[in-house]
């Protein structure tokens, strides 16, 4: 006979093993997504601004530039200097419909709270992976899991 603890470690590695897979098809889905260039930012910037309600949002979405921006090793979204407007800033590699879907997100979900402000707690860097899973999930399959 089986013993339930087995059977319920068995759930656990089922489960983990299920969302390790569905992490990494979202990366590859991101990574894939159609390339930005200066000749077709604007328009796509547009509609998937419209997607998120975000059109009146002021958003300026930029390639990384080391002249100009801060490098944080990969692309971001922030409130840029003005703190009253947003910067998407996409990394080199990463000027992918997918990666501005993904920063877009962030934008519409997280950049107005103030949170991550210590981020060295446990339950700060699980929220960060979950917002990073949500956005993701945004990015790929068009479905926005937070409110
Ligand atoms: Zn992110």
């Amino acid at each position: 006979m089986v013993k339930p603890a087995r059977v319920l470690i068995g759930l656990a590695s089922l489960s983990v093993v299920l969302f390790t897979g569905h992490f990494i098809y979202l990366k590859n889905q991101i990574d894939s997504s159609e390339k930005l260039k200066s000749s077709n930012i604007e328009s796509i910037s547009i509609k998937e601004k419209e997607k998120l309600g975000l059109q009146n949002t002021p958003i300026r979405i930029e390639f990384f530039d080391k002249s100009k921006h801060i490098s944080r090793g990969t692309s971001y979204s922030s409130l840029d200097n003005s703190l009253t407007n947003f910067l998407v800033v996409l990394d080199k590699g990463q000027e992918k419909r997918g990666v501005l879907k993904h920063e877009l997100y962030h934008v519409k979900k997280h950049c107005l709270k103030i949170q991550y402000q210590n981020p060295n707690t446990i339950s700060s860097k699980l929220n960060e992976f979950v917002d990073e899973y949500c956005a993701n999930v945004y990015s790929v399959h068009g479905i926005q899991l937070q409110k």
